[in-house]
């Protein structure tokens, strides 16, 4: 759907640039805690959620750590640390919450429209793995929050959770799976444009597609001029604002880089983009009811761990596998070739130069990823589906993620996998790199940008009310609070339509 051209407006509170789900969380909720306030939102393409945020761009798995063990890494002296499982997990209820409360407020429409119930499975198979999973599993379910996991060696059991991962299979393999039924596959795409739409029609906000953020520079008052280009005609136009958030996925490293802030300095990015093996038969995709990860190959970034997905997209079950890693130098995929050296500078090189000898792994992996032919990758896939066929998997691209790399006063630079949100210390500034967990714990990431940038309304008895309105869990840790926890998922389960989870 095109959207027709809108002239931007000359002073707004606040710019947001891009609209994928980082915006558009962080644009309601602002509006929600002040209704006064005003927005633009500059979008260069010319619908909401199509860059990563998209359903086929990623793997749309509401990351709750119920079945991502790379969350869950286990040290050199064999122990398992679970902390970033738990706090993925209680994240996640925080993102349940918002979504329930624009549920009820009718912000969005029906919510199956981008969220179901789909059980969270991890399967392994070999003794150590095995071994991993159990520990695991005895480790998780002593927290509230994983209490409900239930974990198996049968091979009958687990055929019953996830028939196909199991037909066909050696039978002298010693395999264990765990599964989570509180699981969710989430349409961060149809979600995303949801809340634009709700927001295009709050007074006081307005979105602007086919215009491209190109700079920003102080206003010499406190504030930003933001300049842009329309993407249609080639205008260039500027407007101003109090507060800039740079939410453009990849491509938030290039304008993080224009914004004169200290805090830009040192910070590269390193493009992995995915693909997936969609699935076309139809008999195939109704046998399947389930997300299930696996273990990562050796030097694969954790984001690469490979999973059978149960996906519901416009209303329909597809099944997918992957990711696969791709290499393209491109930030967005609707970018360009050139993002990657146009975003080498004199004040990241060197911590590029560092991550990359540290990462020869992961140059080895990437290497033997685009090697892969469709015979390969179906191979792969044969260790989840033994019983694929390849004429019913069809190669699809998903979205980039550009994974940030920043200086370290020990190893010079280093490569990171999580999601980091860069503020100046003004506060005037905001911006998101990174893409894991991602949009399963966007409101966090958004929640977690307002005492910093506005400091003041932050601590203010009102904003303090309706934060609590929208996400009662906020800043609770639900692994020490069971009672809170089993309200908020009940409540939640409801409002989503997501049964008994
Ligand atoms: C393969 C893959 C699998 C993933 N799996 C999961 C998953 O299972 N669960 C999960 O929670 N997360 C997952 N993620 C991560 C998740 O997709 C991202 O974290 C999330 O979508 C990022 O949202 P965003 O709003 O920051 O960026 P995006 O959705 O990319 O939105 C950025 C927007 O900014 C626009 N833009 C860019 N440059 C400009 C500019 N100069 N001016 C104006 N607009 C601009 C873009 O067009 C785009 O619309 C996955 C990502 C990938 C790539």
């Amino acid at each position: 759907m095109s959207q027709a051209i809108k002239p931007l407006v000359p002073k707004t509170d606040v710019v947001l640039m891009g609209a994928g789900i980082m915006s558009a969380t962080l644009g309601i909720i602002l509006k929600e805690l002040n209704p006064d306030i005003t927005i633009q939102i500059i979008e260069r393409l010319d619908v909401a959620g199509t860059e990563s945020s998209d359903a086929w761009n990623n793997a749309g798995t509401g990351h709750s750590a119920f079945c991502e063990l790379n969350y869950t890494p286990q040290k050199a002296d064999g122990s398992i640390d679970i902390s970033k499982a738990l706090k993925i997990a209680e994240q996640f209820e925080v993102s349940r919450e918002f979504w329930s409360y624009l549920v009820e407020k009718k912000y969005v429409g029906n919510p199956a429209d981008f969220i179901s119930a789909v059980p969270h499975l991890s399967f392994v198979w070999g003794n150590n793995n095995v071994g991993f999973l159990r520990k695991r599993y005895d480790l998780l379910r002593t927290s509230p929050l994983f209490s409900d996991m239930s974990y198996s060696e049968d091979k009958t059991q687990i055929s019953t959770w996830a028939p196909l991962v199991m037909h066909g299979r050696d039978e002298s393999q010693p395999v264990a799976a765990t599964k989570m039924d509180a699981g969710t596959d989430v349409n961060f795409g149809a979600l995303t444009r949801s809340m634009i739409r709700c927001l295009e029609k709050m007074k006081g906000v307005t979105v602007h597609y086919n215009v491209e953020a190109l700079d920003l520079d102080p206003d010499g008052k406190g504030g930003w001029d933001v300049f842009t280009r329309n993407l249609l005609n080639e205008e260039k136009d500027k407007c101003n604002t109090k507060f800039v958030f740079i939410g453009a996925g990849g491509a938030t490293l290039h304008l993080l880089k224009r914004a004169e802030i200290k805090e830009r300095k040192g910070y590269g990015g390193f493009p992995v983009s995915g693909l997936w093996l969609k699935c076309l038969n139809e008999k195939i995709i109704q046998q399947h009811d389930a997300k299930v990860y696996g273990k990562a190959t050796v030097g694969a970034p954790p984001m690469s761990v490979p999973h059978i997905d149960t996906r519901m997209i416009d209303g329909k079950k597809e099944l997918l596998f992957g990711p696969f890693a791709g290499f393209s130098t491109k930030f967005l995929k609707n970018g360009s070739l050139m993002d990657l050296p146009k975003s080498i500078k004199f004040d990241n090189l060197l911590p590029m130069v560092f991550a990359g000898i540290k990462n020869v792994p992961l140059t080895k992996y990437l290497i033997s990823q685009l090697k892969l032919t469709h015979e390969d990758r179906v191979a792969a896939l044969r260790e989840y589906v033994p019983n694929a066929q390849s004429k019913d998997w069809q190669l699809l691209e998903a979205g980039q993620r550009v994974q940030v790399i920043k200086k370290d006063k020990k190893e010079g630079g280093i490569l990171e996998f999580g999601t980091e949100v860069v503020v100046s210390e003004d506060g005037t500034v905001a911006a998101l790199l990174g893409a894991s967990p991602g949009a399963s714990t966007a409101v966090a990431a958004m929640l977690g940008i307002l005492p910093k940038c506005f400091v003041k309304q932050s601590k203010s008895e009102v904003w303090q009310q309706k934060l609590k309105e929208m996400t009662p869990s906020f800043g609770v840790a639900l692994s020490k609070d069971e009672h809170l926890l089993k309200e908020t998922r009940q409540r939640t389960a409801k409002i989503l339509g997501l049964g008994k989870n």
